[in-house]
């Protein structure tokens, strides 16, 4: 039977561990009781450097269930996606099969089980899909949905509604385990792992108890965080005061067309006009798109680690 790890990554997660930790055992159990998963499997809390008690409620969960819930400690924050690769990439040495999930209790973890089956039907690679964002606020549903068409017009393969909730069987997270790059997006690279894949739908939740570790402040900051990312944020600059002067010549194109209609300009000066503010908008978007390619590349080149991870948790029969 196979072995199942379930990965959560927790960044001020202190409210909800508890919570989780009990949810994800009762599931465990059932599957376990249900022979679908092997009495081994068990729970992998990412801590991303949280700066609450998460820690120390992870380890005080490993104490009470050394089998059954294990931890990951790495050494600072580095992002959800980071975080999350860090626990796959930790787990894949230990499981069969892997099921990524937020530690709030947003997803449903009773389709687990169904992932677990549609395993066994031969996906390596399973989607939990949310069939409605009833919870989420307008803002936030707005947002969520405008990524997800703009991902699909920029020719980005992602799976509508999905977040990371997934599950992944071993070689699908070892092949995963080659995408290199520092600009992780696992939305984006999991879809080209290629194998059979399937989903599966749920309802989303409030959030269980605490706060969205993604606040709208939080995304902007990340937006423009980028005097310390080195030379990019001037190419962003470039590339948003382009758009801002494209948006410009639609206006300066109407304010010459009717000053021209009304007829007190010298001959010449609308078409000039237009031009200039039209041209001018263009090349700094394309000059900003360009840059973009080339911050990319400057940042990838460098081929940093993404994580460090301070201390693993286990129970001494598994290695890692
Ligand atoms: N998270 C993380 N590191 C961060 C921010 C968030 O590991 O820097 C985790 C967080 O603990 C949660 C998951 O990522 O398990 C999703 O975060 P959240 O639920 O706050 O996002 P939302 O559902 O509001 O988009
Ligand atoms: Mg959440």
């Amino acid at each position: 039977m196979e072995r199942l790890a379930i990965v959560v990554p927790c960044y001020n997660e202190e409210e909800v561990l508890e919570m989780s930790s009990e949810a994800l055992r009762g599931v465990l159990d059932d599957l376990i009781d249900k022979r679908k998963i092997s009495v081994d499997s068990f729970i992998m809390f990412v801590n991303d450097g949280s700066k609450d008690k998460t820690w120390e409620l992870i380890e005080a969960e490993h104490e009470k269930y050394p089998y059954q819930v294990y931890g990951v400690k790495l050494a600072r924050n580095v992002g959800h996606q980071y975080a999350l690769t860090a626990g796959l990439i930790t787990a894949a040495d230990l499981c069969d099969i892997c099921v990524s999930i937020d530690a709030d209790l947003q997803d449903d973890v009773s389709v687990i089980e169904y992932m677990v089956d549609k395993y066994h039907d031969g996906c390596d690679i399973v989607y939990g899909v949310r069939k409605e964002r009833k919870t989420d606020t307008f803002f936030k549903r707005f947002t969520a949905q405008s990524f997800y068409k703009l991902m699909a017009h920029m020719g980005v393969n992602t799976i509508y509604n999905h977040a990371d909730f997934r599950l992944m069987s071993c070689r699908a997270l070892r092949q995963f385990s080659n995408y290199r790059e520092y600009n992780l997006f696992l939305r984006g690279i999991v879809p080209l792992i290629g194998y059979k894949t399937d989903c599966v739908y749920y309802d989303r939740k409030e959030r269980a108890a605490g706060v969205s570790k993604y606040p709208l402040k939080k995304m902007l900051a990340l937006a423009f965080d980028g005097i310390s990312s080195f030379s990019t944020r001037p190419i962003d600059l470039i590339l948003t005061v382009g758009f801002v002067i494209v948006f410009l010549s639609f206006i300066a194109l109407l304010y010459a067309l009717v000053s021209y209609f009304t007829g007190n300009v010298e001959p010449g000066w609308t078409s000039l006009i237009i031009s200039i503010w039209f041209l001018g908008g263009l090349q700094l978007l394309a000059i900003g798109l360009v840059g973009k390619y080339v911050g990319k590349t400057y940042i990838e080149v460098k081929h940093r680690p993404r994580y460090n991870i301070e201390k693993v948790l286990t129970d001494e029969s598994s290695e890692i």
